[in-house]
């Protein structure tokens, strides 16, 4: 089964991502992950994506396109993948069409994780990240057991540069013109499959889970 999951900032896509992975076998390609991975290792891809992440911008398509083609065409016969945040606009959804079709792939769902956006722009601005592994928290519902010290693998845990106040607005508004759209794009593809993506994470889980089972 291949997904895409999408929905906006904040909107538990990565978490849930973690949890399909963990419990299944998938390949799981978030493209805001590989953007920081490169960020990480100073790379160029790196350092021209950090230029628009930390302004709440999207990276240009055709950057983002073809680091997605790269880990696709990697992907071996048997495997599965999510994509976690790809596609973000109609010029990736078309793209990653045209890409899958050459690659021989399929897109089987696109879920969608329906969130409020007082509660988005809450987990956005609580959100914490272990620099080092990536680990996730909130300072309200999830904070590390020592503050700023990461429980898993003792890293130093930030605020993402993009998750400050004025960054979130703008990427709150890039997300409605652009990514929000392919709700009904995927709908007449008949893969659109929406899921309520509030509460705990293992609520969403289980109804993300129910959909696929079905
Ligand atoms: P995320 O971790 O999915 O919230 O993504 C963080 C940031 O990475 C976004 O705000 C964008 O700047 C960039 N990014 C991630 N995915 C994409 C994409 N599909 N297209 C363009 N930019 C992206």
């Amino acid at each position: 089964m291949n997904l895409i999951l999408f929905g906006a900032p904040g909107s538990g896509k990565g978490t849930q991502s973690a949890l399909l992975v963990e419990k299944n076998t998938y390949r799981h390609f978030s493209t805001g992950d590989l953007f920081r991975a490169a960020i990480k290792n100073q790379t160029e891809l790196g350092k021209l994506a950090k230029r628009f992440m930390d302004q709440g911008q999207l990276v240009p398509d055709e950057i983002t396109i073809g680091l997605i083609r790269e880990v696709l065409k990697k992907l071996k016969k048997n495997e599965s993948f999510i994509l976690d945040g790809f596609p973000r606009n109609s010029t990736q959804a078309e793209a990653l069409n045209e890409l899958l079709t050459q690659l021989s792939l399929k897109l089987d769902m696109a879920v969608f994780l329906e969130v409020d956006k007082k509660l988005l722009i809450n987990r956005l601005t609580g959100r914490r990240v272990c620099k080092n592994c990536g680990a996730v928290y909130h300072i309200e519902t999830k904070p590390p057991q020592k503050e700023g010290i990461c429980d898993v693998c003792g890293g130093q845990v930030i605020q993402r540069p993009d998750d400050k106040e004025d960054v979130i607005e703008n990427r709150l508004n890039i997300y409605e013109d652009n990514t929000a759209p392919l709700k009904d794009y995927y709908r007449k593809k008949g893969l659109y499959i929406e899921v309520d993506g509030t509460g705990g994470q293992d609520q969403v889980y289980q109804r993300i889970s129910k959909v696929l089972d079905a």
